[in-house]
């Protein structure tokens, strides 16, 4: 793990300003492996990329992570505070046997990778209807309902295309192609392989599920790890502006002379201006 400098992380945050998720996720990635070629990154499996991202957070703000969310229940809505662990939660690595992920089911024999982030891009279109309809979902229409079950459907079945490495009818012939994958593959064939990606990469995909005190109701929330780091970037390259903002008034600093100062003499620096 190369533990970036300040200069470097902000070159980063600044990159990850102009950039949506997607392109963020890829820079912290960059940064917790920069000897890694960013066309490989691209296709690790996602839980790969989550343990490697859980590392780079150890190492630039530590092992306890704490979240807060709502409380599912309208009525309730009170704030949920809870701490989790980086490393236990960087532990898990995928595992997949040799071959791939073998799916035999209703006359189909299917061998799949596991989906990576370059397949979340791609069907980035589905999931974002999907957000949106469920969002819309909130005035209770039955036609934005079953919208967003539409496009889920079509972002499960364009990953599953995506990830088949062979495909054979138990008639012996060999269905090819992306698009004829996607239109072809039968449902349970689909909803195996969900299962036996979560199986071996239980990682990529961080539910978790938080009792609430007040009400005892149950709330169900994913952590994106890289929207999580991000977000933590980004709280971080502002303090530091605005300390380098401070002492460069006080001092007449430049930027990179204030960078180089260890964070500790940067605060010692900061009280005495505070003081003054
Ligand atoms: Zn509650």
């Amino acid at each position: 793990m190369a533990v970036t400098g300040a200069t470097e992380l902000l070159a980063i945050w600044e990159a990850g300003l102009a950039q949506q998720g997607s392109g963020r996720a890829l820079l912290l990635h960059r940064a917790a492996r920069p000897e890694t070629d960013p066309d490989v990154l691209l296709s690790v499996p996602l839980g790969e990329r989550a343990a490697d991202l859980f590392a780079l957070r150890r190492a630039l703000f530590g092992e306890r992570m704490q979240v807060t969310l709502d409380c599912a229940v309208p009525e309730c809505g009170a704030a949920l505070e809870f701490e989790l662990d980086a490393a236990e939660l960087g532990a898990a690595r995928p595992r997949v046997p040799e071959g791939g992920l073998r799916v035999a089911e209703g006359g189909w024999t299917v061998r799949f990778r596991l989906p990576c982030p370059t397949d979340l891009a791609a069907v980035a279109e589905e999931a974002a209807a999907v957000v949106e309809a469920e969002e819309r979902k909130k005035e209770e229409l039955a036609a934005v309902a079953e919208q967003a079950a539409g496009a889920q459907d079509a972002a499960r079945r364009r990953l599953g295309a995506r990830c088949a490495l062979s495909a054979v009818r138990d008639d012996g012939r060999e269905v090819l192609g992306e698009e004829d994958l996607a239109r072809l593959l039968p449902e349970p064939v689909l909803k195996r392989f969900a299962e036996a990606a979560e199986e071996a990469d239980p990682a990529a995909e961080l539910a978790l599920n938080i009792a609430c005190p007040e009400c005892g109701a149950a709330t169900p929330a994913e952590l994106d790890i890289a929207a999580y780091l991000w977000t933590e970037l980004d709280a971080w390259a502002r303090d530091v502006l605005l300390d380098v903002h401070l002492l460069a008034s006080a001092y007449g600093w430049s930027e990179p002379e204030i960078l180089a100062l260890s964070p500790l003499r940067r605060r010692y620096y900061l009280e005495l201006c505070a003081d003054a």
